[in-house]
């Protein structure tokens, strides 16, 4: 299938036009008619080659939103029509412990990645979401609840499942003590979500500029970091940290915060830290955790549940040639919401 995407062809990062080929559908596959796509931090990492060489021409996004175009042969659970869904992967073994305890994403042969990697069958490099359309195994295919809003569930499937696994990990529920560093793409909706499970809010940022942003958005109070006497006040007060800061930084004058076996989950930075101050983990039984978006079934119970308790995203909707501007604003600062590029305004020209 003839179709057209915005690709980077090289570590420049800028998007261009690229008229490319999606697979011929396998009995398993379904075609999906792309509507709106999410533009993620780790999209534009990866254009950059901030995490290594990349297959260029390469096509990011992976938080896929859209319409069943067509499907295989032996699909069951999709037809024509459908609204549906891709997330960050789109293969795994389905075999090892970690496939069959639906944890896809930490398959013990690896993840195929919606974009940037080969096809776990033929090889070609697989392409992401500013694009058209994309064809991707029945399995790896979300389904987007009936009363949920097309436009703004994008964000559900990168910066949403990012957040809400280790929010259900540590088992956040009415009265748990939560505290999110940062409050971008990830931080925003660690808050509504963690709010909507019951949970007392409380952003912790560098300054209080997006302090009414934040209580808006369900969050109680905002702890200053630089403020070291509320910092000092904040000790022991929090059950669990997510922390989105997409940047190296110190996590020691967090994890003071936890309570005793309290845990910091790191799901922005991807790579070093600074030097870590094991005091506070030693004197408090404290830990600190990653965590990977989600599996397939955690990547819809995220969805059902966005529907059900009408939590959204913060969507701001840009054009397919406005990408260039949204990276470098991406790149400025992380704003706390979401592009989304509405793919209707991509000429399949
Ligand atoms: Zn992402
Ligand atoms: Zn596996």
């Amino acid at each position: 299938m003839k179709t057209i995407g915005y690709a980077a062809f090289s570590t420049d990062a800028v998007m261009a036009p690229y008229h490319f080929e999606r697979r011929a559908l396998r009995p398993n596959d379904v075609a999906i008619e792309i509507l709106f796509c999410g533009v993620c931090h780790s999209d534009l990492h990866t254009v950059n080659g901030d995490w290594g060489p990349q297959p260029y021409p390469l096509i990011p996004g992976h938080e896929i939103v859209g319409r069943v175009q067509a499907v295989g042969s032996a699909v069951v659970h999709y037809k024509e029509g459908d609204r549906v869904a891709v997330g960050c992967l789109v293969d795994s073994c389905q075999q090892c412990d970690q496939c069959e305890k639906h944890a896809e994403q930490y398959c013990r042969t690896g993840i195929t990645p919606t974009y940037g990697a080969p096809d776990r069958v033929d090889g070609v490099i697989t392409q992401g979401g500013y694009s058209k359309h994309i064809v991707v195994r029945e399995e790896f295919v979300l389904r987007i609840p009936e009363n949920m809003d097309l436009a703004k569930a994008a964000p559900i499937l990168c910066a949403g499942i990012t957040t809400y696994s280790p929010l259900r990990t540590w088992q956040v529920g009415r009265g748990s003590r939560v505290g999110v560093v940062g409050l971008g793409g990830l931080g925003h909706m660690a808050v509504k979500l963690a709010h909507a499970m019951g949970a007392e809010v409380t952003v912790i940022s560098r300054s209080d500029q997006k302090k009414a942003q934040a209580i808006a958005m369900g969050a109680k109070a905002m702890l200053i970091s630089s403020d070291t006497a509320a910092m000092n006040a904040a000790a022991s007060a929090f059950d669990l940290i997510i922390d989105t800061v997409p940047v190296k930084h110190d996590v020691s004058i967090y994890t003071p915060l936890l309570d005793v076996d309290g845990t910091l989950v790191i799901v922005g930075q991807v790579g070093p830290l600074n030097e870590l101050m094991t005091i506070p983990l030693i004197m408090g039984r404290r830990r600190i955790a990653g965590s990977l978006i989600g599996g397939i079934a955690e990547t819809q119970e995220v969805l059902n549940f966005c529907a059900e308790h009408d939590v959204y995203p913060d969507c701001e909707m840009i054009r397919m040639d406005q990408i260039n501007e949204a990276f470098s604003r991406l790149k400025e600062g992380d704003l706390a919401r979401r592009f989304v590029i509405d793919m209707a305004s991509l000429n399949p020209n």
